[in-house]
């Protein structure tokens, strides 16, 4: 059989129902590419190719006893952050490098009951911190654009591995833009819904009030179809969302005649790389050509975004990492003198160098006497944030600018300096600390050919308009349709 690896979700989807393909072989398809290529590029973790073939096996059965689900056969990859009853669960590091997860988190069950195939569990940076996946303890994933520069992260294994043709879609989770900016630095569409309209339970927890899951693919109308399968409310989240299933697919045909579209002046400035802003530009002009209207607007305490978030993000990952201590979590030391020696060095050898910077800022803000100099603060700031964007949402539908001020870097260029590394984030922050939607889309390259995304923002719960913004800009453009040559 001959398959195209690039298919989107869409196309397999089609191709399964018309039984031009079985479920089977799409998995032992996506299987081999990835003996085949991921030595070289590091984007899985875990493979498990018995289980993988037994389930697509599976879905075949139920196809032709005349079941139907709507992802029935597809296959999908997850970021090794999503727990699945019998697969190892590492999260990057060697705290977990051999746990095995005893249940499976809600948003796979639900991609599941959708009738998709787990094809393995995806490498990223350790706990999710980082925007380059240098932090991971299983080494750095590749950028299959160009194998010198990173993916993005910290879901940079999710977005490699759909970028190289090893999966149709996957999984990620996105706390300060790591759906977005990996989605960028590999070509890809990826989403991060509204806080709460995806179920945390089962997702390793770095920082609850911020943590999403959502989608990777190649178009804006697969991230749609996959939503529709993740999200859902979940009584055992105590932060999901209750409220009756959407369609994200319904608003994809909608012209997008009148559709004004906000571009913050602080998104715009000296901070971003030339040949990024001049890719966003011309795409902005060709969402004026489909009918759109820009107006410039202004969000004046976005730039408190990166201060807010490394007080928010590390002080409840302080608390959350807690549970790793080698006695009901994790890796334990080998030898140690008593009990609280045990937990010293089950911790120390377990966790990398970012993870421990980053409960030791959390442990600090927390701390008697500057809980209310950092933690109430950034909770504040958080608040006025949201509040810009309530006024920006009066003359604008969407909120438009680069996903991130510079494409993919050189491996190690900004690992010994963890500011410049945060400042990554600068642009993608913000709506995790609102709650609000927010994706990236291919918009074009920079003068050295690496990949631009566009950052939407939208209002609360606007999924379904910015998938119909990005899908009409998809059917005028190809920037989505170029892969890597692999
Ligand atoms: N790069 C950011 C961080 O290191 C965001 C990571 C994320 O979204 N998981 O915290």
């Amino acid at each position: 059989m001959s398959w195209n690896t690039f298919a989107t979700v869409a196309e397999t989807k089609a191709a399964l129902e018309a039984k031009q393909v079985s479920a089977v072989e799409l998995a032992k398809h996506y299987l081999d590419r990835a003996a085949q290529l991921n030595p070289g590029l590091n984007a899985y973790i875990t493979l498990n190719p018995e289980k993988t073939l037994s389930e697509a096996l599976s879905t075949d059965n139920k196809r032709s006893k005349g079941e139907v689900a709507p992802l029935l056969g597809v296959p999908i990859a997850h970021k090794d952050i999503y727990l699945i009853d019998g697969w190892r669960t590492t999260c990057g590091s060697k705290m977990l490098e051999n746990f095995v997860a005893p249940y499976t988190s809600t948003v796979v069950k639900y991609m599941a009951d959708a009738g998709m195939v787990t094809l393995g569990k995806l490498n990223m940076d350790e706990f999710a911190m980082g925007s380059s996946n240098e932090t991971s303890f299983f080494g750095p994933v590749k950028n299959p654009w160009d194998t010198s520069r990173v993916p993005g992260g910290s879901s940079g294994g999710s977005a490699a591995a759909v970028a190289a043709g090893l999966a149709p879609a996957s999984t990620g989770t996105d706390t300060g833009g790591s759906i977005r900016q990996p989605a960028m630095f590999c070509n890809l569409t990826g989403l991060k819904p509204t806080y709460g309209i995806c179920s945390r339970y089962g997702i390793i927890a770095f920082a609850s009030s911020l943590d999403q899951a959502g989608p990777f693919a190649q178009t804006a109308e697969d991230c749609a179809l996959l939503l529709n399968a993740m999200a859902g409310f979940d009584p055992r989240d105590a932060t999901s969302l209750d409220r009756a299933k959407e369609d994200y697919t319904r608003d994809l045909a909608k012209p997008l005649k009148g559709l004004r579209i906000g571009l913050p002046k602080e998104f715009f400035g000296e901070g971003n790389e030339p040949g990024v802003l001049k890719a966003v530009e011309a795409a902005l002009d060709v969402y004026r050509k489909l009918g759109a209207t820009t107006v410039e607007i202004t969000l004046p305490n976005v730039k408190y975004s990166v201060p807010a978030y490394y007080v928010v993000a590390p002080a409840e990952a302080s608390s959350n990492l807690s549970r790793f201590d080698g006695a009901r979590f994790g890796h334990r030391a080998k030898e140690y003198d008593d009990i609280v020696d045990m937990y010293k060095r089950s911790r120390a050898e377990g966790f990398g160098a970012e993870v421990k910077r980053r409960i030791l800022i959390g442990t600090y803000v927390l701390s008697h006497g500057y809980y209310d100099a950092y933690y109430l603060q950034a909770g504040k700031l958080r608040r006025l944030i949201a509040e810009d964007f309530k006024k920006a949402y009066e003359v604008c539908d969407v909120v438009m600018g680069p996903t991130a001020p510079e494409p993919s870097f050189q491996f190690g260029a900004k690992a010994d300096d963890p500011v410049k590394m945060y400042l990554n984030d600068i642009y993608t922050i913000c709506a995790n600390l609102t709650g609000q939607p927010a994706m990236s889309h291919p918009c074009g390259v920079d003068e050295n050919g690496l990949h631009v995304g566009m950052q939407i923002i939208g209002n609360y719960l606007d999924e379904a308009r910015m998938l119909n913004v990005a899908h009409q800009y998809q059917l005028a453009t190809d920037w989505h349709k170029k892969h890597p040559n692999i």
